[in-house]
Protein backbone atom coordinates (compact mmCIF):
# COMPACT_ATOMS: atom_id res chain seq x y z
CA UNK A 1 0.00 0.00 0.00
CA UNK A 2 1.01 3.31 -1.30
CA UNK A 3 2.01 6.13 2.12
CA UNK A 4 -0.43 8.16 -0.03
CA UNK A 5 -3.56 5.75 1.14
CA UNK A 6 -2.92 5.19 4.36
CA UNK A 7 -5.09 5.80 6.82
CA UNK A 8 -3.96 9.79 8.52
CA UNK A 9 -3.71 9.67 12.30
CA UNK A 10 -3.39 12.87 13.53
CA UNK A 11 -2.08 13.70 17.29
CA UNK A 12 -2.04 16.75 19.20
CA UNK A 13 0.38 17.23 22.04
CA UNK A 14 3.60 15.44 22.63
CA UNK A 15 3.41 14.70 26.33
CA UNK A 16 3.04 11.56 27.91
CA UNK A 17 -0.19 10.36 26.64
CA UNK A 18 0.63 11.48 23.19
CA UNK A 19 3.72 10.13 22.91
CA UNK A 20 2.66 6.80 23.82
CA UNK A 21 -0.18 6.62 21.61
CA UNK A 22 2.02 7.59 18.75
CA UNK A 23 4.34 4.73 19.55
CA UNK A 24 1.78 2.47 20.35
CA UNK A 25 1.08 2.92 16.51
CA UNK A 26 4.35 1.70 15.71
CA UNK A 27 3.67 -1.22 13.33
CA UNK A 28 0.31 -0.11 11.89
CA UNK A 29 -0.54 0.95 8.85
CA UNK A 30 -0.77 4.13 9.42
CA UNK A 31 0.87 7.68 8.56
CA UNK A 32 0.65 9.79 11.95
CA UNK A 33 1.51 13.09 12.09
CA UNK A 34 2.71 14.78 15.81
CA UNK A 35 1.91 17.89 16.27
CA UNK A 36 3.27 19.98 19.35
CA UNK A 37 3.58 23.90 20.39
CA UNK A 38 7.14 22.78 21.89
CA UNK A 39 10.09 20.52 19.82
CA UNK A 40 10.40 18.98 22.71
CA UNK A 41 8.69 16.30 24.83
CA UNK A 42 8.96 17.45 28.82
CA UNK A 43 9.18 14.90 31.80
CA UNK A 44 6.79 17.38 34.32
CA UNK A 45 7.42 15.51 37.24
CA UNK A 46 11.14 16.78 37.64
CA UNK A 47 10.17 20.42 36.78
CA UNK A 48 10.25 21.41 40.35
CA UNK A 49 14.40 20.21 40.33
CA UNK A 50 15.08 23.01 38.04
CA UNK A 51 13.15 25.03 39.72
CA UNK A 52 15.51 24.55 42.54
CA UNK A 53 18.52 24.21 40.95
CA UNK A 54 18.81 20.49 41.31
CA UNK A 55 18.73 19.64 37.42
CA UNK A 56 18.94 21.46 34.40
CA UNK A 57 16.01 22.05 31.65
CA UNK A 58 17.92 19.66 29.31
CA UNK A 59 17.95 16.84 32.06
CA UNK A 60 14.45 16.55 31.25
CA UNK A 61 13.05 17.51 28.33
CA UNK A 62 14.10 15.55 24.45
CA UNK A 63 13.59 16.50 21.07
CA UNK A 64 10.22 15.09 19.81
CA UNK A 65 12.25 14.69 16.60
CA UNK A 66 14.83 12.67 17.91
CA UNK A 67 12.46 10.66 20.21
CA UNK A 68 10.57 9.42 16.53
CA UNK A 69 14.03 9.31 14.44
CA UNK A 70 13.28 5.73 13.88
CA UNK A 71 9.81 5.36 13.79
CA UNK A 72 9.45 6.06 10.10
CA UNK A 73 5.57 6.35 10.21
CA UNK A 74 5.70 9.45 12.27
CA UNK A 75 6.12 12.90 11.17
CA UNK A 76 6.59 15.63 13.79
CA UNK A 77 5.18 18.88 13.29
CA UNK A 78 5.64 22.03 15.15
CA UNK A 79 3.00 24.28 15.61
CA UNK A 80 0.22 25.28 17.97
CA UNK A 81 -3.44 24.25 17.42
CA UNK A 82 -6.07 26.88 18.07
CA UNK A 83 -9.02 24.63 16.10
CA UNK A 84 -10.32 21.69 14.34
CA UNK A 85 -13.06 21.27 12.12
CA UNK A 86 -14.58 17.72 12.76
CA UNK A 87 -16.48 18.41 9.02
CA UNK A 88 -13.22 19.22 6.58
CA UNK A 89 -11.14 16.86 10.04
CA UNK A 90 -9.21 18.67 10.01
CA UNK A 91 -7.02 20.53 12.83
CA UNK A 92 -5.25 24.38 12.37
CA UNK A 93 -2.44 26.59 13.80
CA UNK A 94 -2.24 29.81 12.19
CA UNK A 95 -2.24 29.54 8.28
CA UNK A 96 -1.89 25.31 8.42
CA UNK A 97 -4.12 22.73 8.28
CA UNK A 98 -3.69 18.84 8.93
CA UNK A 99 -6.26 16.66 7.77
CA UNK A 100 -6.71 13.63 9.48
CA UNK A 101 -9.25 10.41 9.50
CA UNK A 102 -8.48 9.98 13.34
CA UNK A 103 -7.64 12.34 15.79
CA UNK A 104 -6.03 12.18 19.31
CA UNK A 105 -6.20 15.08 21.53
CA UNK A 106 -4.00 15.43 24.25
CA UNK A 107 -3.21 18.66 25.12
CA UNK A 108 -3.15 18.33 28.51
CA UNK A 109 -3.58 21.03 31.71
CA UNK A 110 -2.52 23.79 32.64
CA UNK A 111 -3.07 26.11 35.83
CA UNK A 112 -6.29 27.06 37.56
CA UNK A 113 -6.56 30.12 39.58
CA UNK A 114 -10.22 29.32 41.08
CA UNK A 115 -11.27 32.77 39.49
CA UNK A 116 -8.52 34.41 40.51
CA UNK A 117 -6.99 34.36 36.77
CA UNK A 118 -5.07 37.80 37.91
CA UNK A 119 -2.84 36.14 40.65
CA UNK A 120 -1.07 34.41 37.78
CA UNK A 121 1.38 36.98 37.63
CA UNK A 122 2.22 36.74 41.19
CA UNK A 123 1.67 33.27 42.09
CA UNK A 124 2.99 31.87 38.42
CA UNK A 125 2.63 27.55 38.39
CA UNK A 126 4.98 25.02 37.26
CA UNK A 127 4.23 23.31 34.15
CA UNK A 128 6.53 24.58 31.52
CA UNK A 129 10.65 24.26 31.64
CA UNK A 130 10.24 28.52 31.22
CA UNK A 131 8.27 28.38 34.43
CA UNK A 132 10.96 26.57 36.45
CA UNK A 133 13.35 28.86 34.78
CA UNK A 134 11.97 31.96 35.65
CA UNK A 135 11.05 30.27 39.45
CA UNK A 136 15.04 29.48 39.74
CA UNK A 137 15.92 32.67 38.63
CA UNK A 138 13.49 34.33 40.99
CA UNK A 139 14.87 32.37 44.39
CA UNK A 140 18.47 32.72 43.50
CA UNK A 141 18.09 36.79 42.58
CA UNK A 142 16.15 37.19 46.02
CA UNK A 143 18.87 35.50 48.04
CA UNK A 144 21.58 38.22 45.69
CA UNK A 145 19.23 41.27 46.91
CA UNK A 146 18.78 39.64 50.87
CA UNK A 147 23.07 40.11 51.20
CA UNK A 148 22.34 43.39 49.31
CA UNK A 149 19.93 44.98 51.69
CA UNK A 150 20.51 46.46 54.93
CA UNK A 151 17.00 46.60 55.43
CA UNK A 152 15.54 43.54 57.72
CA UNK A 153 12.24 44.14 56.36
CA UNK A 154 13.81 43.40 53.25
CA UNK A 155 16.26 40.68 53.89
CA UNK A 156 13.05 39.02 55.51
CA UNK A 157 10.69 39.42 52.58
CA UNK A 158 13.65 38.28 50.12
CA UNK A 159 13.84 35.08 52.33
CA UNK A 160 10.48 34.29 52.09
CA UNK A 161 8.88 31.18 49.44
CA UNK A 162 5.59 30.85 49.56
CA UNK A 163 3.90 27.14 48.20
CA UNK A 164 -0.10 27.11 47.59
CA UNK A 165 -1.02 23.74 47.50
CA UNK A 166 -0.23 20.19 49.45
CA UNK A 167 -0.31 17.80 46.59
CA UNK A 168 2.51 16.28 45.69
CA UNK A 169 3.81 18.90 43.60
CA UNK A 170 3.88 21.64 46.67
CA UNK A 171 5.33 19.01 49.01
CA UNK A 172 8.17 18.47 46.66
CA UNK A 173 8.71 22.07 45.89
CA UNK A 174 8.57 22.66 49.72
CA UNK A 175 11.10 20.11 50.40
CA UNK A 176 13.65 21.04 47.43
CA UNK A 177 13.24 24.77 48.68
CA UNK A 178 14.30 23.54 52.01
CA UNK A 179 17.33 21.58 50.88
CA UNK A 180 18.47 24.36 48.82
CA UNK A 181 18.60 26.46 51.53
CA UNK A 182 19.44 24.56 54.57
CA UNK A 183 22.21 22.57 52.68
CA UNK A 184 23.59 23.72 49.71
CA UNK A 185 23.78 27.78 50.00
CA UNK A 186 24.85 27.09 53.81
CA UNK A 187 28.35 29.15 54.21
CA UNK A 188 28.05 30.50 51.23
CA UNK A 189 26.82 34.27 52.10
CA UNK A 190 28.55 36.74 54.44
CA UNK A 191 25.87 38.69 55.47
CA UNK A 192 22.29 36.60 55.25
CA UNK A 193 22.08 33.22 56.58
CA UNK A 194 19.79 31.26 53.81
CA UNK A 195 19.06 28.64 56.53
CA UNK A 196 16.69 31.11 58.16
CA UNK A 197 14.61 31.38 54.75
CA UNK A 198 11.42 30.88 55.79
CA UNK A 199 9.28 28.30 53.56
CA UNK A 200 5.61 28.18 54.10
CA UNK A 201 3.51 25.68 52.43
CA UNK A 202 0.08 26.27 52.42
CA UNK A 203 -3.35 23.28 52.20
CA UNK A 204 -6.68 24.70 51.65
CA UNK A 205 -7.43 21.01 52.65
CA UNK A 206 -7.36 19.18 55.97
CA UNK A 207 -3.81 17.56 55.18
CA UNK A 208 -1.10 17.42 52.71
CA UNK A 209 -1.25 14.95 50.07
CA UNK A 210 -4.61 14.07 49.76
CA UNK A 211 -4.06 11.13 47.45
CA UNK A 212 -2.14 9.14 50.06
CA UNK A 213 -2.97 7.21 52.90
CA UNK A 214 -3.52 9.45 56.62
CA UNK A 215 -0.21 8.08 58.30
CA UNK A 216 1.99 8.65 55.14
CA UNK A 217 0.43 12.18 55.05
CA UNK A 218 1.03 12.87 58.89
CA UNK A 219 4.45 11.16 58.08
CA UNK A 220 5.19 13.61 55.38
CA UNK A 221 4.12 16.81 57.31
CA UNK A 222 6.31 15.54 60.23
CA UNK A 223 9.39 15.39 58.05
CA UNK A 224 8.48 18.95 56.31
CA UNK A 225 8.44 20.36 59.81
CA UNK A 226 11.73 19.09 60.76
CA UNK A 227 13.46 20.45 57.45
CA UNK A 228 12.50 23.65 58.42
CA UNK A 229 8.76 24.30 56.72
CA UNK A 230 5.82 25.57 58.20
CA UNK A 231 3.05 23.76 56.97
CA UNK A 232 -0.36 25.77 57.01
CA UNK A 233 -3.41 22.78 56.43
CA UNK A 234 -7.02 24.40 56.41
CA UNK A 235 -5.54 27.74 55.08
CA UNK A 236 -7.36 29.46 52.35
CA UNK A 237 -5.51 31.81 50.06
CA UNK A 238 -7.42 35.15 49.95
CA UNK A 239 -5.04 37.27 47.87
CA UNK A 240 -2.04 37.64 45.88
CA UNK A 241 -0.05 40.37 45.16
CA UNK A 242 3.40 41.50 44.36
CA UNK A 243 4.57 41.45 48.08
CA UNK A 244 3.05 38.09 48.89
CA UNK A 245 0.12 36.79 49.74
CA UNK A 246 -2.85 36.84 52.25
CA UNK A 247 -4.74 34.15 54.27
CA UNK A 248 -7.36 35.70 55.59
CA UNK A 249 -6.11 38.22 57.95
CA UNK A 250 -2.68 36.72 57.87
CA UNK A 251 -0.54 38.92 55.08
CA UNK A 252 2.82 36.76 54.62
CA UNK A 253 5.44 39.45 52.33
CA UNK A 254 7.08 36.78 50.19
CA UNK A 255 10.09 37.29 47.14
CA UNK A 256 8.28 33.77 45.46
CA UNK A 257 5.30 32.33 45.30
CA UNK A 258 4.23 29.24 43.82
CA UNK A 259 0.86 28.25 42.97
CA UNK A 260 0.57 24.31 42.85
CA UNK A 261 -3.12 24.18 44.01
CA UNK A 262 -5.11 23.36 40.97
CA UNK A 263 -5.02 22.68 37.36
CA UNK A 264 -7.51 23.43 34.38
CA UNK A 265 -7.71 21.26 31.00
CA UNK A 266 -6.24 22.83 27.55
CA UNK A 267 -9.30 24.49 25.40
CA UNK A 268 -9.72 21.06 23.63
CA UNK A 269 -13.60 21.20 24.74
CA UNK A 270 -14.12 24.27 23.32
CA UNK A 271 -12.10 23.65 19.79
CA UNK A 272 -14.34 20.76 19.66
CA UNK A 273 -17.66 22.29 21.10
CA UNK A 274 -17.72 19.27 23.25
CA UNK A 275 -19.14 18.11 26.65
CA UNK A 276 -17.07 19.20 29.53
CA UNK A 277 -16.32 19.49 33.64
CA UNK A 278 -15.75 21.75 35.74
CA UNK A 279 -12.21 20.92 34.90
CA UNK A 280 -12.65 22.09 31.34
CA UNK A 281 -11.93 17.87 30.74
CA UNK A 282 -13.79 16.11 28.12
CA UNK A 283 -16.09 13.96 29.09
CA UNK A 284 -15.35 11.01 26.71
CA UNK A 285 -16.91 7.40 26.15
CA UNK A 286 -15.68 4.75 27.72
CA UNK A 287 -13.24 3.99 24.24
CA UNK A 288 -12.33 7.47 25.24
CA UNK A 289 -13.41 8.91 22.29
CA UNK A 290 -15.28 12.01 22.43
CA UNK A 291 -19.38 12.26 21.69
CA UNK A 292 -20.91 12.58 19.35
CA UNK A 293 -17.31 11.48 17.05
CA UNK A 294 -16.09 7.87 16.81
CA UNK A 295 -13.06 9.14 15.33
CA UNK A 296 -11.79 11.67 17.32
CA UNK A 297 -10.11 10.56 20.96
CA UNK A 298 -9.57 12.72 24.08
CA UNK A 299 -6.62 11.38 26.53
CA UNK A 300 -4.54 12.52 29.56
CA UNK A 301 -4.81 15.82 31.65
CA UNK A 302 -7.52 16.92 28.92
CA UNK A 303 -10.09 14.17 29.14
CA UNK A 304 -12.12 12.98 31.77
CA UNK A 305 -13.61 9.03 32.14
CA UNK A 306 -14.49 6.90 35.01
CA UNK A 307 -12.46 3.51 35.25
CA UNK A 308 -14.07 1.30 37.47
CA UNK A 309 -16.92 3.78 39.26
CA UNK A 310 -13.74 6.71 39.57
CA UNK A 311 -12.56 9.44 37.73
CA UNK A 312 -9.45 8.24 36.64
CA UNK A 313 -6.30 10.83 37.83
CA UNK A 314 -4.48 13.19 36.11
CA UNK A 315 -1.27 11.72 36.29
CA UNK A 316 1.47 10.77 34.04
CA UNK A 317 0.80 6.50 34.10
CA UNK A 318 -2.60 7.14 33.08
CA UNK A 319 -2.00 9.53 30.40
CA UNK A 320 -0.11 6.44 29.57
CA UNK A 321 -2.43 4.16 29.80
CA UNK A 322 -4.87 5.79 27.42
CA UNK A 323 -1.81 6.67 24.96
CA UNK A 324 -1.38 3.13 24.76
CA UNK A 325 -5.27 2.14 24.64
CA UNK A 326 -5.90 4.87 21.93
CA UNK A 327 -2.96 3.33 20.26
CA UNK A 328 -4.12 -0.21 20.05
CA UNK A 329 -7.63 0.88 19.26
CA UNK A 330 -7.11 2.67 16.18
CA UNK A 331 -4.76 -0.08 15.31
CA UNK A 332 -7.87 -2.83 15.41
CA UNK A 333 -9.61 -0.38 13.35
CA UNK A 334 -7.57 0.10 10.49
CA UNK A 335 -7.07 -3.31 10.32
CA UNK A 336 -10.79 -3.93 10.43
CA UNK A 337 -10.48 -6.04 13.56
CA UNK A 338 -12.93 -5.96 17.01
CA UNK A 339 -12.24 -3.04 19.40
CA UNK A 340 -10.68 -3.90 22.39
CA UNK A 341 -12.31 -4.01 25.63
CA UNK A 342 -13.78 -0.40 27.16
CA UNK A 343 -10.95 1.35 28.80
CA UNK A 344 -9.66 0.55 32.12
CA UNK A 345 -7.20 2.04 34.40
CA UNK A 346 -4.83 0.37 36.59
CA UNK A 347 -3.24 2.45 39.71
CA UNK A 348 0.39 2.05 39.76
CA UNK A 349 0.30 3.84 43.10
CA UNK A 350 2.10 7.42 44.75
CA UNK A 351 5.16 8.48 45.35
CA UNK A 352 6.16 12.06 46.47
CA UNK A 353 10.10 13.25 47.77
CA UNK A 354 10.83 14.97 50.71
CA UNK A 355 14.02 16.12 50.83
CA UNK A 356 17.17 14.37 50.08
CA UNK A 357 17.16 11.44 52.68
CA UNK A 358 12.75 11.15 52.64
CA UNK A 359 10.22 10.24 50.64
CA UNK A 360 6.58 8.59 51.09
CA UNK A 361 5.35 5.70 48.61
CA UNK A 362 2.28 4.00 48.55
CA UNK A 363 1.69 1.05 46.19
CA UNK A 364 -1.16 -1.34 46.46
CA UNK A 365 -0.69 -2.72 49.86
CA UNK A 366 3.16 -1.69 49.94
CA UNK A 367 3.84 1.31 52.62
CA UNK A 368 7.47 2.97 52.84
CA UNK A 369 8.37 6.27 54.20
CA UNK A 370 11.91 7.57 54.91
CA UNK A 371 15.41 6.72 53.07
CA UNK A 372 14.04 3.46 51.74
CA UNK A 373 11.37 5.53 49.88
CA UNK A 374 13.54 8.32 48.55
CA UNK A 375 15.68 5.45 47.11
CA UNK A 376 12.61 3.49 45.41
CA UNK A 377 11.82 6.85 44.11
CA UNK A 378 14.83 7.87 42.61
CA UNK A 379 14.92 4.22 41.06
CA UNK A 380 11.46 4.52 39.51
CA UNK A 381 12.07 7.86 38.44
CA UNK A 382 15.70 7.00 36.36
CA UNK A 383 13.56 4.18 34.99
CA UNK A 384 10.80 6.78 33.26
CA UNK A 385 13.75 9.20 31.90
CA UNK A 386 13.91 9.05 27.81
CA UNK A 387 17.32 8.01 26.88
CA UNK A 388 20.57 6.12 28.28
CA UNK A 389 22.11 9.66 28.48
CA UNK A 390 18.99 11.17 30.95
CA UNK A 391 19.13 8.42 32.97
CA UNK A 392 23.09 8.29 33.52
CA UNK A 393 22.95 12.13 33.95
CA UNK A 394 20.56 12.18 36.17
CA UNK A 395 21.59 9.30 38.40
CA UNK A 396 25.39 11.01 39.00
CA UNK A 397 23.60 14.37 39.76
CA UNK A 398 21.62 13.05 42.28
CA UNK A 399 24.23 11.24 43.47
CA UNK A 400 26.36 13.95 43.56
CA UNK A 401 24.39 16.28 45.46
CA UNK A 402 23.17 13.49 47.64
CA UNK A 403 27.23 12.98 48.90
CA UNK A 404 28.56 16.88 48.32
CA UNK A 405 25.44 18.72 49.12
CA UNK A 406 26.10 20.92 45.59
CA UNK A 407 23.42 21.69 43.02
CA UNK A 408 24.97 22.12 39.34
CA UNK A 409 22.27 24.20 38.21
CA UNK A 410 22.57 27.71 39.96
CA UNK A 411 22.98 30.07 37.42
CA UNK A 412 21.11 33.10 36.85
CA UNK A 413 21.53 33.73 33.87
CA UNK A 414 21.36 36.51 31.45
CA UNK A 415 19.08 34.55 28.81
CA UNK A 416 16.31 33.34 30.75
CA UNK A 417 12.96 32.89 28.95
CA UNK A 418 11.33 36.79 27.95
CA UNK A 419 8.06 34.80 27.18
CA UNK A 420 6.03 32.06 26.90
CA UNK A 421 5.00 29.71 23.77
CA UNK A 422 1.59 27.38 23.84
CA UNK A 423 -1.46 27.11 26.44
CA UNK A 424 0.76 29.29 28.72
CA UNK A 425 0.83 32.40 26.27
CA UNK A 426 -2.41 33.30 28.20
CA UNK A 427 -0.94 33.80 31.15
CA UNK A 428 1.83 36.38 30.09
CA UNK A 429 5.12 36.38 31.50
CA UNK A 430 6.32 35.56 34.80
CA UNK A 431 8.87 38.85 35.54
CA UNK A 432 10.90 36.29 32.94
CA UNK A 433 13.99 37.67 32.74
CA UNK A 434 16.46 38.78 34.91
CA UNK A 435 16.30 42.78 34.75
CA UNK A 436 12.40 41.95 35.02
CA UNK A 437 13.19 39.58 37.48
CA UNK A 438 14.64 42.10 39.94
CA UNK A 439 12.64 44.84 39.46
CA UNK A 440 9.75 43.03 40.07
CA UNK A 441 11.63 41.88 43.31
CA UNK A 442 12.28 45.58 44.17
CA UNK A 443 8.93 46.72 43.60
CA UNK A 444 7.43 44.28 45.43
CA UNK A 445 9.80 45.37 48.44
CA UNK A 446 9.51 49.06 48.05
CA UNK A 447 5.79 48.87 47.05
CA UNK A 448 3.16 49.56 49.43
C1 LIG B 1 5.02 20.17 38.25
C2 LIG B 1 4.29 18.88 37.94
C3 LIG B 1 4.60 17.73 38.65
C4 LIG B 1 3.95 16.54 38.38
N1 LIG B 1 4.31 15.42 39.08
C5 LIG B 1 3.76 14.25 38.76
C6 LIG B 1 4.19 13.04 39.40
O1 LIG B 1 5.07 13.07 40.28
N2 LIG B 1 3.62 11.86 39.01
C7 LIG B 1 2.67 11.81 38.03
O2 LIG B 1 2.20 10.73 37.71
N3 LIG B 1 2.22 12.92 37.44
C8 LIG B 1 2.73 14.14 37.76
N4 LIG B 1 2.31 15.27 37.14
C9 LIG B 1 1.18 15.19 36.20
C10 LIG B 1 1.62 14.67 34.84
O3 LIG B 1 2.74 15.39 34.40
C11 LIG B 1 0.44 14.83 33.89
O4 LIG B 1 -0.64 14.07 34.38
C12 LIG B 1 0.82 14.35 32.49
O5 LIG B 1 1.85 15.15 31.98
C13 LIG B 1 -0.39 14.38 31.57
O6 LIG B 1 0.02 13.98 30.30
P1 LIG B 1 -0.70 14.57 29.00
O7 LIG B 1 -0.13 13.84 27.85
O8 LIG B 1 -2.17 14.57 29.20
O9 LIG B 1 -0.30 16.11 28.97
P2 LIG B 1 1.13 16.78 28.95
O10 LIG B 1 2.18 15.85 29.38
O11 LIG B 1 0.97 18.05 29.69
O12 LIG B 1 1.38 17.10 27.42
C14 LIG B 1 0.60 18.01 26.70
C15 LIG B 1 1.35 18.37 25.44
O13 LIG B 1 0.48 19.09 24.60
C16 LIG B 1 1.16 20.18 24.04
N5 LIG B 1 0.16 21.19 23.71
C17 LIG B 1 -0.69 21.81 24.56
N6 LIG B 1 -1.48 22.67 23.90
C18 LIG B 1 -1.13 22.58 22.59
C19 LIG B 1 -1.59 23.22 21.41
N7 LIG B 1 -2.57 24.12 21.44
N8 LIG B 1 -1.02 22.91 20.25
C20 LIG B 1 -0.02 22.01 20.19
N9 LIG B 1 0.46 21.35 21.28
C21 LIG B 1 -0.10 21.65 22.46
C22 LIG B 1 2.13 20.61 25.13
O14 LIG B 1 3.20 21.34 24.61
C23 LIG B 1 2.55 19.27 25.72
O15 LIG B 1 3.69 18.76 25.08
C24 LIG B 1 2.94 16.49 37.39
C25 LIG B 1 2.60 17.65 36.68
C26 LIG B 1 3.28 18.84 36.95
C27 LIG B 1 2.92 20.07 36.17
Amino acid sequence: MSSAALPRVVIIGAGFGGLTAARALKSAPVEITLVDCRNFHLFQPLLYQVATAALSPGDIAWPIRSVFAGQKNVRVVMMEVNSIDPTSQTVSGGVTSISYDYLVVATGATHAYFGHPDWAQFAPGLKTIDDARAMRERLLTACELAELSDDDEVRRRCLTTVIIGGGATGVEMAGAVAELSRRTLRGEFRRIDPEKMRIVLVEAGPRLLPAFPERLSERCKRSLIEMGVEVKPGSTVTECTERGVSLGPERIDAALVVWAAGVRASRAAQWLDAEHDRSNRIIVRSDLSVPPHENIFAIGDTSAVQSEGRPVPGLAPAAKQMGRYVGRLIAARVRNEADPPAFSYKHQGDLAVIGRKSAVVAMGQLRLSGFVARVFWSLVHILFLIGFRSKIVVAFEWLWSFLTRQRSARLISDGAPRHTVGPQATRGTFLANREQTKQGLARGIQGG
